[in-house]
């Protein structure tokens, strides 16, 4: 059956992009099933308020939490097994290649975004209840809001997905799944605007080649991401 993430957002239209490229073919394949929900809908009042000023006071508004714990009560009431909660935060821990394969052996992931200065605490705890939290981090850097990290999660989840991406090889070899950066990559001409290609990938030596791509690699790791190896 389709790996399900469900995403809650005060913005539906951020993830129209869903609907382009490998994302969209593994969506009309079946492959991942993405449900995009307006926190708006689980509001009662006319102007449809899903923030408050912060209580003991401070900059910026908080998200409040009883249109989100209705949103969270709506989607575990349609689902089979308890979901994975993920809420983007800057103060989470670190969304890396290993978190998203983690999360492509969930079969159900709910993602909920804030906006504003975040949403109300005791939404986390309430979510604990009805499945697993994980607040996860883009980076170290501060969004306006929680979609585009949902975004880059459902991208790097979704390519891992089996059958989402054609050739499962090329998903091996790239950064970061070797704990390695990737090795520089070349295509026709061998010769353009005065740059060649390396000999050596014309030479036909597969030995010699993984040989040197493999230099490549710890090369420029440790010229970028030294952290990567421990230095
Ligand atoms: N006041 C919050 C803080 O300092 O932790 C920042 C809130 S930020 C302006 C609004 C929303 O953007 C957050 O609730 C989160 O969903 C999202 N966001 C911002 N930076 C992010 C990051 N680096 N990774 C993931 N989500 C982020």
């Amino acid at each position: 059956s389709a790996h399900r993430i469900d995403v809650v957002t005060i913005f539906p239209s951020f993830f129209d992009v869903l609907e382009v490229s490998l994302l969209g073919k593994a969506r009309d394949r079946g492959l991942l099933d993405v449900r995009v929900h307006d926190l708006r809908e689980w509001t009662h009042d006319r102007h449809r308020t899903v923030d408050d000023t912060p209580y003991g006071g401070g900059a910026g508004m908080v998200m409040k939490p009883e249109p989100w714990g209705e949103a969270l009560d709506a989607i575990v009431a349609d689902a089979a097994a308890p979901p994975v909660f993920v809420f983007p935060s800057p103060a989470g821990e670190m969304f890396t290649q290993a978190t998203a394969r983690e999360f492509a052996h969930e079969p159900h992931l709910v993602i909920g975004c804030g906006r504003y200065e975040g949403i109300d605490e005791r939404v986390f705890e309430y979510a604990a209840r009805l499945g697993r939290v994980r607040l996860v981090s883009l980076g170290d850097y501060v969004l306006n809001g929680g979609e585009v990290a949902a975004m880059a999660m459902i991208e790097a989840v979704g390519r891992l997905i089996p059958g989402v991406v054609g050739n499962p090889e090329s998903l091996l070899e790239e950064s970061h799944e070797g704990g390695l950066l990737e090795y520089p990559s070349y295509t026709k001409p061998a010769s353009w605007r005065g740059y060649d290609v390396p000999e050596i990938l014309l030479s036909g030596n597969h030995g010699a080649i993984a040989a040197w791509r493999r230099e490549q690699q710890i090369a420029r790791t440790r010229e970028r991401r030294p952290d990567l190896l421990g230095e």
